[in-house]
């Protein structure tokens, strides 16, 4: 059966000091059920892999470079995060593809990087809000899916999260019943493309806006196996709770 999954989001957050909150999530969490995965800005990676070795913790990258080495000024590829430590990245964020200009083909590449690296891809996709009004919100999750997810997903490289932007750092979450139908229908394209075993094995998280508060809530949806969480993994004692409501 799929595991279930507690990602952190840190995104251009953290210098040294914050190193203390992995440490305070890493005492609360010597071992466990779930998988915990917290992914701290790239110039902290080695040192928090470092912090969480023999707990249940484990840490993974932002963003990979699609290439897998040579002149990409910036850029950090797969491989880099598996020597610093990581054990999955997240790819295809929404702030990536809006900042960024990432089409889902760069999304793959970058996915695909990462399996070939041995480490898991989390592949994220989400409508705007104008696309949710406009009722092209599985249009949208369909079309992610489809370009921004590799061919060699399986159940043990792949990792979905399904993150409405209007619902990241806002405050607002979908209805249980939105998050459903888009986990739902993740879940049925996922099966159309990699037959059942696997699309029964791949991790779907909710992100935008889990909070300590409504994260039970959220965890009770069907086809929800857990959640990205950005801002309040930032707080070891937040984060704490959310995990412990997974
Ligand atoms: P948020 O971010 O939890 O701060 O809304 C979620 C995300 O972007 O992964």
């Amino acid at each position: 059966m799929r595991r279930k999954l507690a990602a952190g989001n840190w995104k251009m957050n953290g210098t040294s000091a914050a190193l203390s909150e992995l440490e305070a999530l890493a005492r609360n969490f010597p071992s466990s059920d779930i998988d915990i995965l917290i992914c701290p800005p790239a110039t902290l990676l080695h040192r928090a892999a470092g912090i969480v070795r023999e707990t249940s913790v484990s840490v993974g990258g932002q963003d990979c470079q699609a290439a897998v080495s040579g002149a990409h000024t910036g850029d950090i590829s797969a491989d880099m995060l598996v020597d610093a430590g990581a054990s999955a990245v997240i790819v295809g964020h929404s702030e990536r593809r809006e900042d960024h200009g990432e089409q889902n083909e760069t999304v793959r590449a970058k996915a695909s990087a990462a399996m070939g690296a041995g480490i898991k891809a989390i592949v994220c996709v989400g409508e705007s809000l104008e696309q949710r009004e406009t009722s092209k919100t599985l249009d949208v999750i369909a079309d992610q899916i489809a370009g921004s997810v590799p061919d060699q997903s399986t159940g043990d490289n792949l990792v979905v999260a399904y993150e409405p932007i209007w619902a990241i750092g806002t405050g607002k979450v979908p209805s249980l019943s939105d998050i459903q139908e888009v986990h739902d229908f993740i879940r049925t394209l996922l099966d159309q493309r990699f037959g059942k075993e696997t699309a029964q094995s791949v991790p779907l998280l909710y992100g935008g806006s889990v909070k300590p508060d409504n994260a039970s809530d959220i965890f009770g949806v069907p086809n929800v196996d857990g959640a990205l969480v950005g801002g309040a993994s930032l707080k070891a004692s937040d984060f704490s709770v959310i995990v412990k409501a997974l």
